[in-house]
C-alpha cells in the first residue's frame, strides 16, 4: 500500500532523509519513532506529497508520489492525515469542518457529506457537539473531530504525526482509543508517536529513525525485546 524505497531529501546542504525504505502493507500499522529532529515528520509528510524529495521512489496504492505527472491533490484526498495541533478550521462549526473537503474536493453533495461526517463524528463519540466551534471543545475532542474529518473522506490509509503530543495527559487515551479501534478494523496506518503502549497494542512493525535514517524496521515484539541498534536501546530506556 505504501512503498517507500530509498528516499532521500535535502534542505540545501543538510540531508534530512537518507535512503529511507519501508513498506506498509494493506491493513498494517507501522509506528515511527526516534529522537527529535530525526526526520519522522518529514518522512511521513513525503508519503502524501506534502514534502517533496529528491531521490528514491515512493508509491501509495501503486501511484508514484514523486512523479510530476501525478495528480497530488487527488492522491492526497485519499490519504487521511492528522497532525499534532488538530488544525481544524476555527471559523467553521464541527459539522462544517467535517463536510467542507468532502464537498469541495470529492464533489459530494452536502447531504452525502453530512451523512458521512456525522457517521464518523458519532463513531468518535461527539455527535452532540456538531454545532460547536473548535474553540468550544477540549484538545482531545478537537483531535477526535480531526480524525472523524479525515475518515469521512474514506481514506485508503491514515497518517498520524504525534496526534497526542499536544494533549493534556487525561485526554491522550480518548484519542488513542479511537486509533486503536481503527487499527483493529484493518485501517492501513503510519503513526509517528512515542506512545509505546499504543505501539505494543496495535503496531505490526516499528520503524526507528535517527539522523534521517531508518535504523530499525522490525516486528513490534522484536523491537521491544531485542532492539538491534544501540540508539534504539537508549531511546527505549529513556521513554519507557
Ligand atoms: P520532532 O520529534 O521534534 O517532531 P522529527 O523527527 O519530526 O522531530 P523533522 O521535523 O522531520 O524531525 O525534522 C528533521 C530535521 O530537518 C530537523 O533537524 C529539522 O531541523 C530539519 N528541518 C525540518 N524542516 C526544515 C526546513 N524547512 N528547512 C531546513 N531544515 C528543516
Ligand atoms: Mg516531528
Amino acid at each position: 500500500m505504501i512503498e517507500i524505497d530509498s528516499v532521500s531529501k535535502w534542505y540545501g546542504a543538510f540531508q534530512v532523509l537518507s535512503e529511507c525504505s519501508t513498506h506498509v502493507a494493506r491493513g498494517d500499522v507501522v509506528v515511527v519513532c526516534g529522537p527529535s529532529g530525526s526526520g519522522k515528520s518529514t518522512l511521513i509528510k513525503t508519503v502524501n506529497g506534502l514534502e517533496p524529495f529528491q531521490q528514491g521512489s515512493l508509491r501509495v496504492d501503486g501511484i508514484s508520489v514523486g512523479d510530476p505527472k501525478t495528480d497530488l491533490p487527488r492522491l492526497r484526498a485519499r490519504i487521511g492525515m492528522v497532525f499534532q495541533n488538530f488544525e481544524l478550521f476555527p471559523h467553521l462549526s464541527v459539522r462544517e469542518n467535517l463536510t467542507l473537503a468532502q464537498v469541495k474536493v470529492l464533489g459530494r453533495s452536502m447531504d452525502e457529506a453530512t451523512a458521512s461526517g456525522l457517521k464518523y463524528l458519532d463513531r468518535v463519540g461527539l455527535l452532540k457537539h456538531q454545532d460547536k466551534f473548535p474553540s468550544q471543545l477540549s484538545g482531545g475532542q478537537q483531535q477526535r473531530v480531526a480524525i472523524a474529518r479525515a475518515l469521512a473522506m474514506d481514506p485508503i490509509a491514515m497518517l498520524f504525526d504525534e496526534p497526542t503530543s499536544a494533549l493534556d495527559p487525561e485526554m491522550i487515551n480518548e484519542v488513542l482509543d479511537v486509533m486503536v479501534g481503527l487499527a483493529q478494523e484493518g485501517m492501513t496506518m503510519m503513526v509517528v508517536t512515542h506512545e509505546m503502549g499504543f505501539a505494543r497494542k496495535v503496531a505490526d512493525r516499528i520503524v526507528f529513525m535517527d539522523h534521517g535514517r531508518i535504523v530499525e524496521d522490525t516486528p513490534k515484539d522484536e523491537f521491544f525485546s531485542t532492539p538491534r541498534s544501540e540508539r534504539a536501546r537508549d531511546f527505549l530506556a529513556r521513554i519507557i
